[in-house]
């Protein structure tokens, strides 16, 4: 399927929180590139600008 991105325990690279939450950066990271995750973080205010 087109345009499907899949994360969690069941994609590389595999089981367990910090795994799972690398995949789910990764998986983010097909479609918003770094530097506008940083800036929509920082709108959040998750992180310090
Ligand atoms: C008992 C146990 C202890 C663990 N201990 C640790 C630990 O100490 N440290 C560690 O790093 N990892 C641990 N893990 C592993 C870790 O919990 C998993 O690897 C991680 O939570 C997987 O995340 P996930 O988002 O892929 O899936 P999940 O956390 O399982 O999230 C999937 C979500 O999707 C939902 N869902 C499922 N089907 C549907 C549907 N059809 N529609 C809508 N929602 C749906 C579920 O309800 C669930 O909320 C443990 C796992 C278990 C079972």
């Amino acid at each position: 399927m087109q345009g499907l991105v899949l994360c969690g325990a069941g994609v590389f690279p595999g089981i367990g929180v910090p795994p799972v939450a690398v995949s789910g950066a990764m998986a983010v990271h097909h479609f918003v590139d770094a530097r506008r995750q940083r800036r929509l973080l920082q709108e959040v205010g998750i992180l310090a600008a």
